[in-house]
């Protein structure tokens, strides 16, 4: 017989058998949370070696796309059942995905967490978790126009330097490429060549975003600005070149030494007539130079989501002699500029002014395909007001229309563009060749370029109609 105390007493033992299940469930539930969300950050950020690490033993490194969906990283296994990792271009997106091996670069160091975190199902997650399987990391897609890219890469050939390309609207990093190269494949085999510093290859450098070069004719875009912020209209410039302007016993000379006759601000700037700048150079404040260039994002920080980018340099004061004025005016000197920063300024020129932040993640994307993070455009706002990119925007139209760039063949598009060929020795003869601009579709579609390429002579001759075939690369034509 049972009785009511007893019945009691049942329901009792009842309740707290239920209560200590519940409880043991929580705790088992609440470990699994903490360890698969905040443990994991933890785990990851500690790891820093080749074989994945702790925390990749429950999860597996997700992949990395360009925007139109090819995969340039993947996790797979060899004959071992061992994961490695693995990028089937080779080295078409090498400085851009990175590598993991003797640590980590690119995007693959940057986003290493989101690569290691799995944002698919909590049940899927335990229940890989209680199977002993994998749970699949996030993915990347990012910005990167694989056709572009391709473009981009195949135009530097054998040539070292850098192109990058830039959506002025968003921000969106289209291509970059840097050259040297290396494959991502086998960093872990070849680490000790490409990582010599002696041998002077610098292949791991990324040239697009931490390359120091003079800027050469492309910076007559910010002498430009700086005389025009000077007080002067652009009717106030008139200059008669005859093919060499002489400072302090310092005698600069127009490409060619060619004689660029009467001309005015457009015509100077289309011609890329040395002379004319190196003049022009000399007429302007010095304070408002410098302003001009800081306020173009020289000596600071670039304002982009890309991590660790390199400063461009800009140094004048009122102790600079008149000849370092003027070949600083023409791009010459002391000052040095990254592709990244020049691709910025014309993007912000090809934007009314406007400076979109440059960013190469679209978004972050679980493994069943739900969008975790997804990156909006920011604004760092004006370069420039809108009548100075108008103006910037005709002198670099009449480069292409009647300048140093018009035997460049850009098909149907509209380009706006600089040449720029850069002195880099004491052997005048050996020289960058540069080309920033922007190309625009009839549906005002755009993009921004900025190409070096290291030895290789004129900007007209070479990186411009590299910047070409990546515009129609990009545009489909
Ligand atoms: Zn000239």
């Amino acid at each position: 017989m049972t009785t009511n105390h007893n019945k009691k007493s049942i329901r009792k033992e009842i309740y707290v058998t239920s209560l200590l299940f519940g409880l043991l469930f929580v705790g088992m539930i609440a470990y699994f949370i903490r360890f698969l969300i905040v443990d994991a950050d933890s785990f990851i950020y500690n790891s820093y070696n080749s074989r994945f690490s702790v925390f990749a033993d429950d999860v597996e490194r997700g992949s990395i796309y360009t925007a139109d969906g090819r995969t340039i990283a993947k996790t797979t296994r060899n004959d071992k059942g061992e994961e490695v990792r693995v990028y089937p271009d080779e080295r078409l997106f090498s400085h851009v995905v990175g590598y993991v091996g003797h640590g980590m670069a690119g995007l693959e160091a940057n986003y290493s967490f989101d690569l290691l975190k799995s944002h698919i199902t909590l049940s899927d997650q335990i229940n890989n978790s209680l199977t002993g399987k994998k749970s699949m990391g996030d993915s990347l897609y990012t910005t990167l126009d694989y056709d572009t890219q391709k473009a981009a890469y195949e135009g530097l050939g054998m040539f070292d330097g850098a192109v990058i390309a830039i959506d002025p609207d968003t921000g969106k990093i289209v291509a970059m490429v840097s050259k040297p190269d290396y494959n991502p494949n086998t960093i872990d085999k070849y680490w000790d060549d490409i990582n010599d510093s002696k041998k002077g290859n610098s292949a791991l450098l990324n040239r697009a975003t931490n390359g120091s070069y003079p800027p050469g004719s492309t910076f007559k875009i910010v002498t430009t600005l700086a005389y025009l912020r000077d007080g002067n209209a652009p009717s106030d410039f008139s200059y008669k070149c005859n093919g060499r302007f002489d400072v302090d016993d310092y005698a600069i000379h127009c490409s060619g030494n060619k004689s660029h006759g009467q001309e005015d601000l457009s015509e100077a700037f289309a011609n890329s007539c040395n002379s004319a700048y190196a003049y022009m150079g000399g007429q302007i404040d010095r304070e408002k130079f410098k302003s001009t260039a800081e306020d173009l994002l020289f000596n600071d920080k670039l304002p982009t989501m890309l991590e660790g980018t390199k400063a461009s340099s800009f140094s004048i004061d009122s102790s600079t002699k008149e000849s370092i004025v003027a070949q600083t005016a023409i791009g010459q000197g002391k000052t040095t500029v990254s592709p990244l920063h020049m691709c910025m300024l014309v993007a912000a020129i090809a934007n009314n002014g406007e400076l979109m932040e440059p960013y190469m993640v679209d978004r972050i994307v679980s493994d069943d395909n739900k969008v975790v993070r997804e990156t909006e455009p920011v604004s760092y706002g004006p370069l420039m007001d809108a009548n100075e990119a108008y103006l910037l925007n005709q002198y670099m139209e009449a480069v292409v229309a009647e300048g140093t760039a018009k035997n460049v063949d850009f098909g149907d598009l509209k380009v706006y563009g600089k040449t720029g060929t850069a002195e880099y020795t004491e052997n005048k003869k050996i020289t960058h060749s540069w080309f920033v601009g922007y190309a625009q579709d009839e549906y005002g579609k755009k993009l921004a370029i900025a190409v070096i390429m290291e030895g290789a002579g004129y900007g007209s001759k070479y990186a411009a109609p590299l910047a070409s075939n990546v515009f129609k690369a990009y545009f489909g034509n």
